[in-house]
């Protein structure tokens, strides 16, 4: 599989756990407020391809890390672009680690074969806006009744897993905030993070805000009457 970068540690990025964070290059959304752009657009993948790590040399790292490293996050870009995708957790499986795996819920079909094959044991899940708006903010590669598929997948399947929603004062409004928590009603955890505007894909997200203190604390509120956990991270 390609690996664009690797975090040897994170005590942050997998809840409860001390793991490494593996990046895959590229992918199938174009969320204007994206921090990673080096790694999903194509023009930038080809500056940095110079360094990308062999899967070789992460297995050879991995195994130094026995006994020290409870999993391993697969994030990117996005992971389940990567036709290798499920091999490679096959593979980190079998040598003994959890695995965690980011996606946009676009793929729910890998997103099923991980669950039934049990080569997945967390799965952080983006839930970006409501399913009327989602083609506006990431793109038209999208496909909402994918992401509704991928939503149903984990909140029916016994593994641990969380949404995640990055918040925009411009675009999430409390409809598409009413819309999102009908989405997940009933889900186990939600993470919401505030935009940074500092770095983003596209140039004019540069001038939107991220929500203000209160904001994010009403809002954490009005998630909290129907999903269990409800937190703010970052
Ligand atoms: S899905 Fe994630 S990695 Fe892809 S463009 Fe959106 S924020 Fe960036």
């Amino acid at each position: 599989m390609l690996i664009s970068a690797v975090q040897k540690f994170t005590m942050l990025d997998y809840p409860g756990k001390c793991a490494c964070i593996v990046f895959t290059p590229g992918c199938n959304f174009r969320c204007g407020y994206c921090h990673n752009p080096e790694f999903v657009l194509p023009e930038e993948i080809q500056k940095i391809k110079h360094t990308f790590i062999p899967e070789k040399v992460f297995f050879q790292f991995l195994q130094k890390r026995e006994g020290m490293l409870d999993g391993v996050v697969i994030t990117g870009g996005e992971p389940t672009m990567m036709g290798d995708l499920l091999d490679f957790m096959r593979k980190v499986k079998e040598r003994g680690f959890l695995v965690k795996l980011d996606s946009n819920g676009n793929r729910p079909d890998i997103l099923e074969k991980a669950l039934s094959e049990g080569i997945v044991d967390y799965i952080a899940m983006d839930v970006k806006t409501s399913y009327g708006k989602y083609g506006q903010l990431v793109g038209k590669l999208v496909k909402t009744e994918n992401i509704q598929k991928s939503i149903a997948l984990l909140m029916h399947s016994n593994i641990e897993y969380e949404f995640r929603s990055t918040l925009v004062d411009e675009i999430h409004s409390h409809g598409v905030l009413a819309e999102m928590r009908e989405m997940i009603d009933g889900a186990r955890a939600l993470y919401l993070q505030s935009f940074r505007p500092e770095k983003t894909l596209k140039s004019s997200y540069e001038k939107f805000h991220p929500f203000s203190q209160s904001r994010l604390s009403e809002t954490v509120s009005f998630f909290r009457e129907k999903i269990e956990k409800v937190e703010v991270r970052g």
